[in-house]
């Protein structure tokens, strides 16, 4: 099952979806259909996940036969978790773009914070703002926590994932190199494209099974395997949960390979137009245009 927060025509609220051969089918729809009003009215991935278990199965059942009512190409899409009470992003966790940012490997994990207001949907904007100079991206798989987790083993982690999707971790090299925190290099509005679709960790392969690839403007930058994670999945996020209590909905993005602008001699970094191009298999494809931004 992959699910999608659209925007309905009719309002500037969102509405879950279900992905199917051909298109859309609206949730809403599904849930009148099969009497269930436990599934009414979700906004978005995380609305789903707080509904619990239950709703979640159910829905999954529901996908099995869902057929399209609403066509891609009339949709617009938000990020498939519209407000998530966390995003937790892990740097320097593939080898290979270590090297390229010229540091040592960490001793430690090394996590920062973006906020809810970075998050933009496919096809969305990134603001270029006249506060930076070298912006770049970080093509990196997402996970999006399912249901409560404190103090998890990482043997059991994973049981505690809803669903994989992709960000871009747009980061501003001249603010994250030059401060002494990353909050302004990492979390202005609009540096954290997400989507376009979640796809249900149930019908997920192994994330070492994944591969991930960045172009901007049709030039592949980043491909490398998911496996290449120096700290996988299920310990990122025992060591997370050991202290913070990830909550459904919360997003943990896990680091991204070599390829970034900032590696390249002389570095490419984006400029108004460019167009940013994350994909991962079994996933999607997560395409955003940069734009020029007071
Ligand atoms: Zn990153």
């Amino acid at each position: 099952m992959r699910l999608a927060a659209l925007y309905r025509t009719d309002a500037g609220d969102t509405r879950l979806h279900v992905a199917v051969d051909g298109g859309f089918a609206a949730v809403d729809e599904l849930a009148a259909g099969a009497r269930r009003p436990d599934l009414a009215g979700l906004r978005d991935v995380g609305d789903l996940y707080a509904r619990g278990a239950d709703a979640l199965e159910q829905l999954r059942e529901l996908a099995v036969t869902a057929t399209a009512t609403v066509a891609s190409e009339s949709i617009k899409y938000a990020p498939p978790v519209l407000c998530p009470g966390k995003i937790i992003c892990v740097g320097l966790n593939y080898a290979d773009h270590i090297a390229e940012s010229r540091t040592g490997k960490p001793d430690r994990i090394v996590l920062f914070a973006k906020f809810p207001s970075c998050l933009v949907g496919h096809a969305d904007p990134i603001r270029y703002p006249a506060i930076t100079t070298e912006l770049d991206y970080e093509g990196e798989l997402a996970v999006v926590i399912g249901r409560q987790a404190r103090n998890v083993p990482a043997d059991s982690a994973l049981d505690y994932v809803g669903g994989y999707t992709v960000i871009n971790d747009v980061s501003a090299r001249d603010l994250q190199g030059t401060e002494p925190q990353w909050i302004r290099g990492k979390a202005l509005d609009t540096f954290a494209p997400l989507g376009p679709v979640l796809l249900d960790a149930a019908a997920a392969p192994p994330v070492a099974d994944m591969r991930l690839r960045t172009l901007v403007n049709g030039e592949v930058r980043q491909d490398a395997s998911c496996a290449q994670m120096i700290t996988g999945v299920p310990e990122l996020i025992a060591y997370i949960s050991n202290g913070i209590t990830l909550e459904p909905g919360d997003i943990i993005a896990t680091g991204t390979p070599s390829g970034v602008a900032m590696g390249m001699n002389p570095p490419k970094y984006l400029q108004p137009g460019d167009k940013v191009s994350i994909e991962i298999t079994a996933i999607g494809e997560l395409i955003n245009t940069v734009a020029a931004a007071p």
